[in-house]
């Protein structure tokens, strides 16, 4: 068995054949867990893991990005290149709450964390950072809560990719909530080391694969231990080679959990089983 811990198939890339997308995924002993980054989404992406008795799972969540600007992505449709324009949201907490409770499909809370890629001259980094430290330490309190684990998304500038993460840690620590995945994988090995001694795992997707760029998140797979690491697609994005630029989905899980087994010299069997079973342990599906 494999299991993607990270994708979105509630996504409008997935607008008109999720089903089908899903149906290839679970066809190939593939389970999926679908995350939320805004309201719409979270509320989808429990609409979807209803439809299946096992298999398919919820988290939900508002990402960073979308708290302070409506942000427009471009999205391909069958084919077609779209325009799509994201309300910027103001975290509620009841609402949160409520929707976390409401199926027993909801298994985590995120993504939430820190985002300062956007970040340019144009922007009040300072105000925009303490929005999204604000919305994090709730998404924190509220997984205390609820007993639900955190699916963390921590992203650099685009000058320092390290920073990020050293302010995600500090946050955790002052909260003391252990308990979650910091998901795609960005930092250095001294910062993931620091994630798995607070208890956390930490997330690897199709970019391990990548053929240029990727020697310092390989070198980091070797390093640590196999029963700290969850795999995951981040679909529709970051699709793994030999698919790279087109759209992601579950089923290619089986291409990063090749990849991690080829960097670690095990057989992929160990590595599905050891992620599959990790990612069990963390969200108690
Ligand atoms: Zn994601």
């Amino acid at each position: 068995m494999l299991i993607d811990s990270h994708c979105h198939i509630n996504f409008s890339a997935y607008k008109n054949d999720a089903q089908a997308v899903i149906g290839r995924a679970l066809a190939s002993d593939t389970w999926l867990i679908n995350i939320g980054s805004q309201y719409s989404t979270s509320v989808r992406t429990i609409k979807i893991a209803e439809n299946y008795h096992q298999g398919v799972y919820a988290v939900v969540g508002l990402h960073p990005i979308h708290l302070v600007d409506d942000i427009t992505e471009s999205v391909v449709i069958d084919g077609q290149k779209q325009g799509i324009t994201t309300k910027r949201e103001e975290f509620d907490y009841d609402k949160y709450k409520a929707l976390a409770k409401s199926s027993t499909k909801v298994v985590g809370l995120g993504e939430t964390g820190l985002d300062y890629f956007y970040f340019n001259e144009a922007v009040d980094t300072e105000a925009h950072k303490k929005i999204q430290r604000k919305v994090f330490t709730d998404f924190i309190k509220l997984g205390q809560e609820l007993n639900l684990p955190l699916v963390i998304h921590a992203r650099g500038s685009k000058n320092d990719h390290y920073g990020v993460y050293d302010d995600v840690l500090e946050i955790l620590r002052a909260t003391g909530v252990f308990f979650g995945v910091a998901h795609c994988f960005g930092g250095n090995l001294r910062q993931a080391q620091e994630f798995i001694k607070l208890g956390f795992y930490i997330g690897f997707t199709g970019l391990v694969t990548f053929k240029s760029q990727a020697e310092e998140v390989q070198s980091i797979v070797k390093e640590l231990p196999l029963d700290k690491i969850l795999i995951e697609t981040d679909a529709p994005f970051l699709s793994p080679e030999p698919y790279r630029g087109q759209r992601n989905e579950p089923a290619y899980v089986k291409l990063v959990a090749q990849k991690v087994a080829e960097l670690k010299n095990l057989p992929i069997s160990e590595v599905s089983d050891a992620t599959f079973n990790n990612a069990k342990n963390l969200f108690k599906f």
